[in-house]
């Protein structure tokens, strides 16, 4: 069970980041991501998503702005 492939991959690479595999399962999938680029990029974009997502939430948009912004979306919706 350490041949694992990345199609049945990604499954247990969101399970292997939610940290509920069993342990050998997760020191398979720990062997694999280590040498598979595209689960390194996988691992690394997941993790990467929730620091996007709170920046994203903190920034506060000036209601000035947000007012412009309505405007601007409005002459879009015709
Ligand atoms: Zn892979």
């Amino acid at each position: 069970m350490n041949d694992i492939a990345c199609r049945s991959g990604v499954e247990l690479l969101m399970d292997y980041l939610e940290g509920v595999l069993p342990p050998d399962m997760n020191a398979a999938l720990e062997t694999h991501v280590a040498g598979c680029e595209r689960c390194t990029a996988f691992v690394a974009s997941y993790r990467e998503t929730p620091n996007i997502l709170r920046r994203a939430t903190t920034v506060e948009i000036p209601s000035d702005i947000q007012d412009a912004l309505h405007t601007f979306l409005r002459t879009l919706r015709r």
